[in-house]
C-alpha cells in the first residue's frame, strides 16, 4: 500500500479522482515529450453537465472550465463568483450570441470571422473585460467541421490587426483532431497547427500569439507531444455525455 491515495482505485468515477488521473496523464505525456507541465493548461469541459459537477471540480482545485453552448453556459457561470476561475468558450458562436462572450468568458477558442470578432471586441471594451482569442482552424479541411483553412489564416489576422480591436487579445490557434485517426495521423495534424502558429507569430511579430488549444479525452497525448498549451477534456473528467 505504498501508492499515492489518488492511484488506489482506478475504477472510482468521482470527478476529483478523474481530474487527478487526467493531470497525471498530462504530467506523463509532458515528461515523455520533454514538455514543461506548467505549460499545459487543462480545461475541464463541463458542457451539458450541471453546475454541481463544476462545483465538485472546483473543490478539487480546478479553475479552467470549457462550455460549447451559450444558453447552457449562461445557466451555470453566474452561479460562481470565484474570480480565480477561467471560463473558455469552445463551441460555435452565432453572432446574435456574441454579446455574451465578454463578461462571461476569459477565453474564446472558436473565432473564425472578423465581423463576430468586432462585436465581441466592442462588448469587451464596454464591460472593461478583454477576451483572449484563439482562431479555430479546420486543419484537415473536413467539410463537417467548423474553422477556417490554413490558407485563410494570414488574411484574417491581417484584417484583425487593421481593425485594431481593443477588446480582444489574439492569443493563438485551436483545432479539433480528426476522429478515428491513428496516433501518427493525429500528430501530423497537431504538428501542422503548431507550424502554422509559429509561422504567423513570426510573420506578424505577435509575441503573445503563442497558445495552441488542441487535444481532447481521446487525443491529448499526441497533442501534448506536438506542443499543445491547452487541452480540452470532457468525458474523462465528467463522464460520458
Ligand atoms: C466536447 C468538446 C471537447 C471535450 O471532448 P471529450 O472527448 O469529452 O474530452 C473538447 N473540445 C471541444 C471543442 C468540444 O466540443
Amino acid at each position: 500500500m505504498t501508492e499515492h491515495p489518488q492511484h488506489t482505485d482506478p475504477t472510482d468515477n468521482s470527478i476529483g479522482n478523474n481530474l487527478a488521473r487526467v493531470r497525471e496523464q498530462i504530467a506523463e505525456a509532458c515528461h515523455r515529450y520533454g514538455r514543461d507541465v506548467g505549460d499545459v493548461r487543462l480545461i475541464a469541459v463541463s458542457k451539458t453537465k450541471p453546475a454541481a459537477a463544476v462545483r465538485t471540480a472546483i473543490e478539487a482545485g480546478h479553475v479552467d472550465f470549457g462550455e460549447n453552448q451559450m444558453q447552457d453556459a449562461l445557466s451555470k457561470i453566474p452561479q460562481f463568483e470565484n474570480s480565480k476561475l477561467s471560463w473558455h468558450y469552445i463551441g460555435p458562436l452565432q453572432s446574435n450570441k456574441s454579446k455574451f462572450i465578454a463578461g462571461n468568458f476569459n477565453w474564446w477558442h472558436t473565432m473564425t470571422r472578423l465581423d463576430v470578432a468586432q462585436r465581441v471586441s466592442r462588448k469587451a471594451v464596454d464591460v472593461g473585460k478583454p477576451v483572449n482569442v484563439l482562431i479555430q482552424i479546420n486543419i484537415t479541411n473536413d467539410p463537417a467541421k467548423s474553422g477556417i483553412t490554413s490558407n485563410e489564416l494570414a488574411p484574417l489576422i491581417e484584417q484583425l490587426l487593421k481593425s485594431d480591436l481593443a477588446g480582444i487579445k489574439l492569443r493563438g490557434l485551436m483545432t479539433i483532431g480528426p476522429q478515428g485517426a491513428n496516433e501518427a495521423e493525429l500528430r501530423k495534424c497537431f504538428a501542422k497547427l503548431n507550424a502554422l502558429l509559429q509561422e504567423n507569430q513570426k510573420r506578424f511579430g505577435l509575441a503573445s500569439f503563442d497558445q495552441l488549444s488542441m487535444g481532447m479525452t481521446g487525443d491529448l497525448v499526441p497533442a501534448i507531444a506536438e506542443g499543445a498549451t491547452m487541452v480540452r477534456v470532457g468525458s474523462a473528467i465528467f463522464g460520458s455525455r
